[in-house]
């Protein structure tokens, strides 16, 4: 995924304190991707309130729609990809070699480190039915400078989880879940997982209390409580993310119908980050410097695997300096 917007810059703030337990609900918003030929994605993170759930920095839903994808090579820096398809197939290609097509079930993880270059086309000429996530988690200081990676993972985690009527599955996608981890090479304390309620399910889902959390909807609805005999209902639906906060060992779900929603959560992170277009570095400078090296097709990003001369061009920085995201809520 790239992006055909930026962010502007806005002055630091202090941050809020302590986060503590939070029940706020945020529409995603609509954004054109793919210049001339636009796909329409929903953007639920980031908010200008909200830079960060644990070092998840970005999520797109692509879909459901009918679209012929074609993101052609760009570069990224700072950060994993999570790619989750739901429905229709995508092809991945990067700088480092890898040529795959990712579809329902499996789960595409690339790790930038200082620099990596990729596109994302749909399989075929024509459109097809189209749906995914598209996450991004922000290194940490340890891993931003290594090299770049890319995994691709079938047999991922999926439980069965205690419920108080119903059934509810979770799919752990990446990191540590109910006891549960995802094999995929992740460098923070992080858990990202598919949820999947059955209708008329009800179940209390296991949170990690240091962590602070949030749900996005996917599919059907869900009521959402602190806990099962709590007032403070609040419904989520597809295209909506519901930030958690932090100081929650559990949080209650009900659905009356088949819901799907996807839970984000970790530990917070360590650093306020930087984030313009496809970057995510910690100063101005450092975000300027992978302008120019991507737009002088320097070697840093390398060349994407059976491509030509094809590429997304950087937009111009905006005219006052980045500075770094924090919470606001
Ligand atoms: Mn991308």
């Amino acid at each position: 995924m790239t992006r055909f917007d930026t962010d502007a810059a806005i002055a630091d703030e202090a941050p809020t304190a302590d986060v503590g337990p939070r029940m706020l609900l945020r529409e995603a918003r609509s954004v054109p991707l793919g210049g001339v030929r636009a796909m329409e994605v929903h953007r639920a993170l980031p908010q200008r309130d909200l830079p960060l759930v644990g070092a998840w920095c970005f999520l797109d839903r692509f879909g459901p729609q009918r679209t012929r994808m074609r993101v052609e090579p760009h570069p990224h820096i700072g950060l994993q990809t999570v790619t989750w398809p739901f429905l229709g197939e995508v092809r991945h290609r990067d700088s480092i070699g890898s040529d795959v097509v990712v579809t329902r079930g499996a789960l595409n993880i690339m790790t930038s480190g200082a620099g990596i270059a990729h596109s994302e086309y749909s399989v075929g000429d024509d459109p097809i039915p189209l749906d995914a996530l598209q996450l991004w988690i922000a290194l940490p200081e340890s891993r931003r400078h290594g090299p770049p990676a890319f995994e691709r993972h079938e047999d991922l985690p999926v439980l069965a989880l205690p419920v108080t009527t119903g059934a509810a599955h979770a799919a752990v996608v990446v990191g540590e879940f109910a006891g549960a981890v995802s094999p995929a090479s992740v460098y923070t304390p992080i858990v990202g997982v598919e949820l999947h309620l059955a209708a008329g399910t009800r179940v209390e889902v296991p949170l990690r209390s240091e962590w602070e959390h949030a749900l996005a909807g996917v599919d059907g609805e869900v009521a959402v409580a602190s806990h099962a005999a709590a007032s403070d209902v609040t419904t989520l639906a597809d295209m909506h993310l519901l930030y958690l906060g932090t100081a929650r060992s559990s949080i209650a779900l009900e659905a009356e119908g088949d819901a799907t929603v996807f839970l984000m959560g970790g530990e917070p992170f360590e650093d306020d980050i930087v984030m313009w277009w496809n970057f995510v570095g910690r100063t101005h400078e450092e975000i300027a410097e992978a302008r120019e090296a991507w737009e002088a097709g320097a070697e840093r990003f390398g060349h994407v695997v059976d491509h030509g001369d094809e590429r997304v061009p950087a937009p111009p920085l905006p005219g006052v300096r980045l500075t770094r995201r924090r919470r606001r809520i």
